[in-house]
Formats: structure tokens, sequence, C-alpha cells
């Protein structure tokens, strides 16, 4: 297989373009992509704070790469990393020293934000309480919300989240499955600014999660594998198999999920206007308790033991 731009060994085979590329062509080509998404998702953007998601995976690694890559430059945008450590034995420790690598590899200032100051427990700790209750669901839950009052806090005006094209295929996918619409409405990359949120912009969504481990490998940036020891139970994973299933057999499945996502988002428009506020943190809510404030109290006698 030859480079479609070259005469080089290609590295990737890219059937929803028809084409195959060498390390150096698709180097190119992932930063051309995150270079165009992320102007065009924060256009103009001169001056601010950007905060960046950094788990110290694959996906958040080159999203911060590549954000201080065309952001870092100009004199009036500071950057600033945050990483959220959930409690996981094991797991976070080793993709948070990655992360702290990076960041000082780049010079950018890094906050870590721990699950168990914010919620008085951790996932850990939750998953022994609640084995039933598959861990994605308050894990995911508790560190989007510490991302965004993180960001909200440093102040940030747009929060970067490494999500690439496969995983925001499969997360369209899953909201139409739940029949939930306004969720894929509101899905990043935010159009709109919503009240209490900090807009997040998703600079990988064109980039497939193959191409990002090739160019983090081509390109040595720094980043962990370790999987989560409760990545077995997300429902997600059924997602990735469709979604990987239909683009195999349809090329370009995972774009036209995201065309439909950006087409539902533009009808039904996202409220502007303030979400109820949780009565508990603050935190922005669709009425009551914010689902963060609702599984911690799911597992409230574990907190303190944890
Ligand atoms: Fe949390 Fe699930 Fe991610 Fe593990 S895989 S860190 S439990 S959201």
């Amino acid at each position: 297989m030859r480079c479609s731009a070259c005469s080089r060994l290609a590295v990737v085979d890219q059937p929803y373009r028809g084409s195959h590329l060498c390390g150096e062509h698709l180097t190119r080509s992932v930063e051309e992509r995150f270079r165009r998404a992320l102007h065009r998702q924060l256009p103009r953007f001169s001056r601010g704070t950007v905060a960046v998601a950094l788990s110290g995976g694959k996906d958040s690694a080159v999203a911060l790469r590549l954000t201080h890559r065309y952001l870092a430059s100009r004199p009036g945008v500071r950057l600033v990393a945050i990483s959220v450590d959930e409690g996981i034995e094991g797991y976070r420790s080793r993709t948070l020293t990655a992360a702290t690598q990076l960041t000082r590899a780049l010079g950018v200032e890094h906050r870590v934000v721990r699950v168990r100051e914010a919620y008085g427990t951790t996932t850990d700790a939750a998953a022994a309480r609640l084995p039933t209750t598959p861990p994605c669901s308050y894990c995911g839950v508790w560190r989007r919300s510490l991302l965004n009052e993180t960001a909200r806090s440093v102040p940030a005006d747009a929060l970067v989240l490494g999500f690439n094209l496969d995983d925001l295929a499969q997360t369209v996918l899953m909201n139409f499955a739940r029949g939930d619409l306004g969720r894929i409405a509101r899905m990043a990359p935010h159009r709109a600014q919503q009240e209490g949120m900090v807009p997040r912009v998703a600079p990988l969504a064109d980039v497939p999660e193959r191409e990002v481990y090739l160019y983090a490998r081509l390109t040595g940036v720094p980043f962990d594998h370790a999987e989560c020891p409760y990545a077995g139970r997300a429902a997600r994973n059924r997602f990735r198999e469709v979604v990987w299933q239909l683009e195999e057999s349809m090329p370009g499945t995972r774009q036209a999920l995201l065309r439909a996502q950006g087409e539902i988002a533009a009808l039904i428009g996202v409220p502007t206007d303030g979400p109820a506020r949780c009565p508990v943190c603050g935190a922005p809510s669709a009425g009551g308790p914010c689902r963060g404030c609702t599984f911690r109290r799911m597992v409230e006698p574990a907190v303190g033991t944890a």
C-alpha cells in the first residue's frame, strides 16, 4: 500500500476518503484537520484563556499538544490543562504521570482536581457500594462536572476536549438510541454559550481514533496506554462495536452521524437562558439536585471511608 500523496509506504488507509497516507502525510493531515476545526469552533480567538481537559491518554494528550501549537504563541492567550483524579487505583495515577510529563514539557499550567475532595468519595468506593450500577454512569458525571467547574474557576473562555471522530459518532448513536434529541443538540462542540457552562470545543472531531493514536506515536506525544478497570462495563462498548461495523461496511458512517447531529442541533437550537441550578452544589441542573449530587447521595454511606 503506497501513500496517495507520495510514493512512500502508507501507514494508514482511509476508506472514508479513498486514500492511504504515509507517516509524514498522515501527520500533516491530522494537524491540518485539527487546526481547521479549532479555528472553526473558536473563531478569531486572539485573547483569553483556554482550558484543555487532560486525562493523560492519547486523545487528550494530542489535543493539548496541538492546542498549544496553534494558540500558545498568541500573546493574549493563556492555556491551562485540567486533569480529574476520579480515584481509580492503579489506573489514574499512571495517566496523571503522563499528563504531568506533557504539561512540563510544554510549560503549560496544570491543575489536578480530585473527586475525593469534591464529592467525599471516589469511583472505586462508589463501585464497591453500588455493584450493579455501571461505574461510568457516575464517574463520567463527576468528571464532566469538575472539568466545567474548574474551567469556570480559572476562568476559561473555552474548554478543549479530546473527543475524536469515533467518540462523537458513538455518542450521537447512544443519544439516538435513548431518544434524547436534547442531549444530541447539547453535544460538544457547542454552537452557543449555555449559562453556567464553559463552551466545549472538540478539535479532533474530524480525526478517527486510529489516526489520533498513530499521530501520537509518530510524533512522540507522551501518553499512557492504561485502560480503566471499569471500561469493560461501559454501555458505550456496544455502540463502539456497532459504529465500527457500520464504518467497515459503509465508510463515512461516522462523518454522517456527526452531520446528522449538527443538523439536529441547528433545528432544535440550544437554550441559552440559564438552566436550573442544583440546590446542593450550584452546578447547572435539569431541575432539583444535579446528577453529580444525586450519585453522591447514593454512595453517601461510603463517604468518609473512601
Ligand atoms: Fe470513569 Fe468509566 Fe472512564 Fe473508567 S471508563 S474513568 S469508570 S468514565
